[in-house]
């Protein structure tokens, strides 16, 4: 971990550490607006700061960028303290900039004093109109020369809930011609009449995410402030709302960007992703095919594989979008190494064995997971009549196809070798039944020459009277195209995959009938499932995690 190459954002602090910092001033946030779930940019942005948090021995806060009471909810709060600590990571403060309303309010009467804000009284339309364009110098407004006297008394008269919203504002007063638009008199404060999910009525005044932001972290003494390459032309702003106000004696946080993180195949926007749950399109926030991290723990994604899939990718200095592929190899690595192996089979075929006497059945000896010993093994039980998959028999095949076919053989896995003899139709032409003989010396790991027999294919298979049923939900990408929010032409609500969700019957093992919510296995030769948190005592649920690169049955 030490001996990895620094990302740039560490390069950024170790420059830093010579200079203005000691390695005790290091203190790092994560800054989540609680108006939805928390996605898999997110963790990018999660690991880079608790990340930096651990390498330096820093504290790391937690705050909610709680300023718009139309957007933000305490579920929202809930739901991403649950996600930050689900993917690893502890927090040292719980911090909200709700909690510091009145400090940014005493400030911003500061300012006013200064000469530095007023108040402006004209429509929203009126203060855009006088913008100006990034070429042109903009339009000052006529209120900007109001006297001091009169900008603290309409102030307060804001915060007391005097104006409609919409009436007055109040704006920093820095440059109507300057080259970066954020700094041609930004708004600092507006009217709504909203009850926050904190300080319910206390207020009807909100800062503007700029006011509030770089002082959140002067207060919090936050010294790296991290954030996505889209605040790049705000750090401008926020040097000067801090100029006005840090002491010598204080640590002066700074602003430092990296880029955004973008999934293929998926939109990673809390706006979009609402659409997707509003519009019904999915379940909720955590359905499982949701970019959501509660979406991924629902599905089965391990907090690890998420952890090393984001350490993979790195942060860069450019948008990009990366792969899921990657994302799945990393949660497919992690399962291999603790996901128990079980038998199911999700499309059946009936298969009986002529030559094993009715009535009778057995336990074969089955290891639980090759990967790890330790994992020991359990029985599954054999019996004359079994399931395989349905695309496990054909009657008659090339040689490059490993599975049953009349005549051929395989082995069925912790079991005997079969031999295909004939199969029935139905009057559809469909394949009901295969008829198979089993070799009885053939058992796996009896150490009989037969035993150790090769034959190309392992199937797996069900015995039919010991099967559990279970329902099994199948997920596909959620997004037909990429990149469904690059488009220009088209709305991204228009890519969206409207089979991404199949619910299929599966007959299992029933050493499966003990399992619990959110226990992982492989299902051989079909993918990783977990037990979903629908299920009840009556009815198993699982979720399809990520299927399987075939590995050893083709
Ligand atoms: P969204 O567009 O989904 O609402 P946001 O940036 O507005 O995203 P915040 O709650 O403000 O969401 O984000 C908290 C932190 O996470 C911010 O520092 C933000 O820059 C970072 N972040 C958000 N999305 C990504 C992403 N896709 N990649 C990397 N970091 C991200
Ligand atoms: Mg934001
Ligand atoms: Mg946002």
């Amino acid at each position: 971990e030490t001996k990895k190459s620094l990302n740039f954002i560490e390069h950024i602090i170790e420059e830093d550490l010579g200079k203005d910092y000691s390695k005790s001033d290091l203190r790092f946030r994560f800054p989540p607006e609680p108006n939805g779930y928390l996605h898999i940019g997110h963790a990018s942005s999660i690991c880079l700061n608790f990340g930096l948090g651990l390498r330096y021995n820093a504290p790391v806060n937690l705050r909610f960028d709680d300023t718009n009471p139309a957007k933000e909810e305490k579920e929202y709060v809930d739901a991403i303290k649950r996600d930050v600590e689900w993917l690893g990571f502890q927090w040292d403060k719980e911090c909200y900039a709700s909690d510091y309303f009145q400090q940014l309010y005493d400030w911003a009467v500061l300012l006013i004093k200064d000469g530095k804000a007023y108040v402006d009284s004209q429509s929203s339309e009126e203060m855009a109109k006088q913008k100006g364009t990034p070429t042109e110098p903009g339009v000052e407004s006529p209120y900007r020369n109001r006297t001091v006297a009169e900008n603290l008394a309409l102030f307060e008269q804001m915060k007391n809930g005097d104006f409609e919203e919409g009436i007055h504002v109040l704006r920093a007063k820095i440059d109507m011609a300057s080259t970066n638009m954020l700094m041609r008199d930004p708004i600092m404060y507006r009217v709504i009449h909203r009850a926050h999910h904190r300080t319910n009525t206390d207020w009807c005044i909100y800062p503007m995410y700029d006011w509030t932001h770089g002082e959140s972290d002067y207060i919090e003494q936050v010294s790296h402030s991290l954030c996505t390459l889209e605040f790049l032309p705000h750090r401008e702003l926020y040097d000067w709302f801090l100029d006005q106000l840090v002491s010598k004696d204080k640590l002066r946080p700074k602003q430092r960007e990296f880029a955004r993180r973008n999934l293929s195949h998926t939109v990673v926007s809390k706006r979009k992703l609402l659409k997707l749950v509003e519009d019904g399109v999915v379940s909720g926030w955590d359905d499982p095919r949701m970019p959501t991290i509660s979406g991924m723990r629902r599905r089965g994604y391990p907090p690890e594989s998420i952890r090393n899939f984001v350490d993979t990718i790195g942060i860069a200095k450019r948008d990009n979008v990366v792969d899921v592929s990657l994302l799945e190899f990393h949660v497919r690595e992690h399962l291999n190494k603790v996901a128990p192996r079980v038998m199911a089979v999700l499309n059946p075929l009936k298969v009986v064995i002529t030559n094993y006497p009715e009535g009778e059945e057995e336990w074969l000896k089955a290891e639980n997971n090759p990967e790890d010993e330790s994992a020991g093994t359990r029985e599954v039980p054999f019996s004359r009549e079994i399931y395989i998959e349905q695309e496990d028999f054909k009657e008659e095949a090339n040689r490059k196809f490993f599975r049953l076919k009349l005549g051929g053989e395989v082995r069925l896995k912790n079991g005997y070798i079969i031999k295909a003899e004939s199969c029935t139709k139905d009057e559809n032409g469909n394949i009901v039944e295969v008829q198979c003989t089993y070799d009885p010396k053939s058992k796996s790991g009896s150490g009989t020459e037969e035993s150790l027999r090769k034959v190309k294919g392992t199937l797996h298979w069900v015995s039919i009277k010991h099967a559990e049923t279970a329902e099994i939900r199948l997920y596909d990408r959620l997004f037909t195209n990429e990149t469904p929010d690059a488009n220009k032409e088209k709305d991204f609500m228009e890519f969206v995959n409207r089979d991404s969700l199949q619910i299929v019957t599966g007959y299992l093992e029933p050493s499966l009938k003990n399992v619990t919510i959110g226990d992982q296995v492989q299902f051989q030769r079909l993918g990783y499932f977990n037990v979903d948190q629908d299920s009840t005592d009556e009815k198993l649920i699982f979720n399809r995690t990520v299927g399987l690169r075939d590995t050893w049955a083709k």
